[in-house]
């Protein structure tokens, strides 16, 4: 049989999360594209997909995007309005440690008026706090979170409070493995110019994208792709296990995780072994008929976080609010589900929420936040697997553990960016040769 016989996708998306239409719609602008289709069996959008619980729109766990980076760069230069929505509201944070609750320091005022910390303390971490942005990260890369805080010379409550601050803005509860530059990019992104809370929740983002994808040609196969081999009569060519068949000369593998793309690939890249494992966190999610006493809530002695998202962002009824409650997992952690509930309830409490103020209420023990974390002894972010796969010429792969850049979402923009041009540069020269 002729190549020409066969009906020939030009590229293959798989998995139709942000990384998948990202991809899908980069591939289809590009020039000679050819056709692009993109599979997935469950609803588009993946784990930014919401749900809505009596007017409360639930963003399955909290999410920011964080200002600036390459999310909202590639987000805004297509046109996606995100400027509704705001900033988290900060006034009156408190920092939870040893059950008492302190003014949360978010630099030198209430560095100085907390109680967390003895007077040199407070000293000693307003210090490290105001030389954070000036320090270029790629100077720590290699270095853990605790080397470098080691190196620095933090220590008791002001690295307690530094260890919070990493967590919040990376998601990640490893300070013995986590690169302290991906931390640090991070931690400087979060502190200036800071994170948005969005209108409508992320599921906003996916309904864009997604039109804009069709818009563009984009067709949708609402199939699993559970293997991907080379044609047995064009090895040129890549045949596809779904349950129609397929034949693609490219493809983007968007399916989440190193896990659930090796599955795919019947192989696990020893490229790929540089990550670290999963990160991973509990989500407690609370539609409130009024916002909380405290708005935001960070634990020090505990791995954990609250912050009010509706208002700022609109996701509950008028006048009512969505507050976030999250336990950043630590790598092995063993702690059951109820244990993890229990102490999620007890910071509810301690920001004023009583039983009779919550409306809805959705517990998730174990998101995966990021398919693998980017290590110190990898190399950080510029050790991760890049987006092509050493041994399967003409497949690529897209996500928040891909590529040299950013970490989460953003992560997942330059690399499904990336996977998408590439395949259909490649699929272009294909069709032609
Ligand atoms: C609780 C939580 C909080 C977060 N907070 C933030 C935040 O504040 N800021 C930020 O930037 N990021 C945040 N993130 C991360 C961000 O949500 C993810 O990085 C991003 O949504 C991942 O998108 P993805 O498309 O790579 O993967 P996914 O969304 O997991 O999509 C993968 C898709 O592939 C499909 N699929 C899987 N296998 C196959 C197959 N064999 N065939 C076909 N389809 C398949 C699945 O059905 C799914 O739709 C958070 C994540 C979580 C869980």
């Amino acid at each position: 049989m002729d190549e020409t016989d066969i009906d020939v996708i030009d590229t293959a998306v798989i998995g139709a999360g942000l990384a998948g239409l990202l991809a899908a719609i980069t591939a289809a602008r590009t020039p000679g594209a050819g056709r692009v289709v993109l599979f997935d069996p469950h609803p588009l959008g993946g784990r930014a997909r919401c749900d809505e619980r009596d007017g409360f729109v639930f963003n399955r766990g909290p999410r920011a995007l964080y200002v600036g980076g390459v999310a909202d760069q590639t987000l805004t230069s297509l046109g996606i309005d995100l400027t509704r929505g705001g900033p988290p509201n900060l006034a009156g944070a408190g920092a939870v440690d040893g059950g008492t609750i302190h003014v949360m320091p978010q630099g030198p005022g209430t560095a100085l008026r907390t109680s967390l910390m003895s007077a040199g303390e407070k000293f000693a971490f307003a210090k490290a706090f105001t030389r954070i942005p000036r320090i270029d990260p790629a100077t720590v890369v290699g270095r853990t979170v605790s080397e470098w805080l080691d190196d620095i010379g933090m220590a008791g409550a002001p690295r307690r409070m530094m260890e919070a601050l990493i967590r919040v803005a990376t998601y990640t509860n490893a300070p013995d493995l986590l690169d302290a530059g991906a931390a640090l990019a991070n931690a400087q992104a979060g502190m200036s110019p800071g994170v948005r809370y969005l209108d409508g929740g992320w599921q906003t983002l996916v309904d864009a994208l997604a039109s804009m994808a069709w818009d563009a040609g984009v067709e949708r196969r609402e199939e699993p792709v559970e293997g991907i081999g080379r044609h047995p009569d064009h090895p040129r060519l890549l045949a596809l296990a779904t349950p129609g068949g397929a034949t693609a000369r490219t493809a983007v593998l968007a399916v989440g995780g190193p896990d659930a793309a090796a599955a795919v690939l019947g192989d696990r890249p020893p490229a790929w072994s540089v990550l670290g494992p999963p990160v991973t966190v509990a989500c407690l999610e609370l539609g409130l008929i009024q916002p909380p006493a405290r708005r935001f809530i960070l634990g020090i002695d505990e791995p954990t976080y609250l912050s009010t998202h509706a208002p700022p962002a609109r996701l509950a009824p008028d006048g009512q609010a969505v507050v976030h409650l999250m336990r950043y997992q630590a790598p092995g952690e063993e702690l059951s589900a109820a244990q993890q509930r229990s102490g999620l309830d007890r910071l509810a409490a301690q920001a004023g929420i009583t039983p009779d103020l919550v409306a809805r209420e959705r517990f998730l023990a174990r998101m995966v936040v990021s398919g693998g974390l980017p290590t110190a002894a990898g190399g950080g972010l510029a050790g991760r697997p890049s987006v092509e796969v050493d041994g399967h010429p003409g497949v690529f792969v897209a996500g928040d553990w891909v590529g040299p850049e950013g970490l989460l979402f953003d992560a997942v923009a330059a690399s499904a960016a990336a996977a998408g041009r590439q395949a259909a540069r490649r699929s272009a020269t294909m069709a032609v040769a």
